[in-house]
């Protein structure tokens, strides 16, 4: 049995990144951004208003001053003959500042008198111009590689690229292998049940930027696991759920060794997820997850979230721990790191569930942290601060 760190690096050694593909920004959305975005322009690209109001100069500017109105700058339209002194140009916000101009005074702060303007006794003293370059200027860079949100599109399509550099989807296979496992929708006999994992692990991967292939079910004898196994050919990593153990019809590990795996570990120092399993078929990723729902969904947010991300080309490195007190006095813990189902409270505080069986789902649903005990931990009073991670 290897700790989880252990095995998370016999993992990542596994993970290959994915091949860089060019996609259209309108479906960048949570995708990774493989190679690093240079700005070629400035933004805004000329002086801009921030305000509506009236473009000027302000070297006389003062209560009671006059001003001509001269002309006007619209967005999109701007007014390009440089102005003096007197004048004033109707400007609105995110038109250009004509030539002269160096003050937006705020339409609140005049009177309007037909052709001219009258600055009035309060007015403000900011000038509401936005300089180019002052948004980004050229140069700036986005750096790579990144998670895509709405925020970054948003900064990307400013920049003017209609179309960048991704890494491409890993491809995952999920197997689900069982007797009584039908697919949902599907109408079980009484003694069957619905193959849910494979539904929250592919949710799961996809929620990470990868493409989930979901292949029949195994049933639970080697000639079907193996015919099922040679469906995820083309598989960036395949996934097997269930029959890791080691009772009869747990035929995992004799399947995988009859189609050549390289096996890199077997059994991790966890609760739940003991019987996980990882190596490589013909140089394609394999990890073995426990078949009991919260297991599988553990090693899932423990493993497959870091895997993914790595195959990514993101960094390296764990599912971020958090910490928090637990609201709750727990009792010390054996060899295992243990993954308690928890509920993060609105004032901060974790509440272990008090029934930790891994084959409750409705109980892991209902939480949205996994409080971790360490390896030998010792009994600790309520108000502890624990390490967690968010589901
Ligand atoms: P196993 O490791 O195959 O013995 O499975 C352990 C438990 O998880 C058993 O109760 C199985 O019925 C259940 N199980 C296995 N695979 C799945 C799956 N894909 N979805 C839901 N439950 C499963
Ligand atoms: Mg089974």
């Amino acid at each position: 049995m290897i700790s989880v760190h252990e095995a998370l690096e016999k993992l990542f050694a596994l993970a290959k990144v994915t091949p860089v593909e060019k996609i259209e920004l309108r479906k960048c959305l949570g995708r990774v951004l493989a190679a690093p975005l240079r700005a070629t322009r400035n933004n805004p690209p000329f002086p801009s208003s921030a305000m509506d109001g009236y473009a000027i100069n302000k070297k006389d500017l003062k209560f009671g001053k006059e001003f001509k109105v001269i002309g006007e700058s619209a967005a999109g339209h701007s007014y390009n003959v440089p102005i003096d002194q007197n004048e004033a140009v109707r400007i609105f916000t995110g038109s250009r500042i004509p030539d002269g101009a160096n003050f937006v005074i705020i339409q609140e702060d005049v009177e309007a008198l037909g052709e001219s303007i009258r600055v009035k006794e309060q007015f403000d003293k900011k000038s509401h111009i936005r300089m180019e370059g002052s948004d980004f200027s050229i140069g700036h860079t986005v750096m790579a590689p990144l998670i895509l949100r709405a925020k970054d599109i948003s900064l990307i399509a400013a920049m003017n690229f209609s179309h960048i550099s991704v890494r491409k989807k890993p491809k995952v296979a999920i197997i689900s292998t069982g007797d009584e496992l039908v697919f949902p929708g599907e109408t079980p006999k009484s003694d069957q049940i619905i193959a849910s994992n494979a539904f929250g692990i592919a949710a799961l991967c996809e929620d990470c930027g990868a493409d989930a292939r979901i292949l029949p079910i195994a049933q639970d004898n080697l000639k079907s696991i193996e015919y099922i196994l040679g469906l995820a050919q083309g598989a960036d990593v395949i996934i097997t759920i269930g029959g890791a153990s080691v009772g009869k019809y747990d035929l995992i590990n004799a399947a995988t060794n009859n189609v050549g795996i390289d096996k890199s570990f077997y059994k991790v120092a966890m609760r739940p997820g003991k019987p996980l399993m990882a190596g490589k078929i013909n140089s394609t990723p394999i990890i073995g997850l426990p078949g009991n729902p919260v297991s599988a969904l553990v090693c899932g947010y423990v493993f497959i979230k870091p895997l993914m991300h790595a195959m990514l080309g993101l960094e390296r490195k764990s599912t971020p721990r958090l910490k928090a007190p637990c609201s709750t006095p727990i009792l010390e813990n054996g060899p295992r790191e243990h993954y308690m189902r928890a509920v993060l409270l609105s004032n901060g505080c974790l509440k272990p569930a008090e029934n930790q069986d891994s084959a409750r789902l409705a109980l892991l649903s209902d939480s949205n942290a996994l409080l971790i005990r360490p390896p030998y931990a010792k009994a600790i009073p309520a108000d502890t601060l624990c390490e967690y991670i968010k589901i």
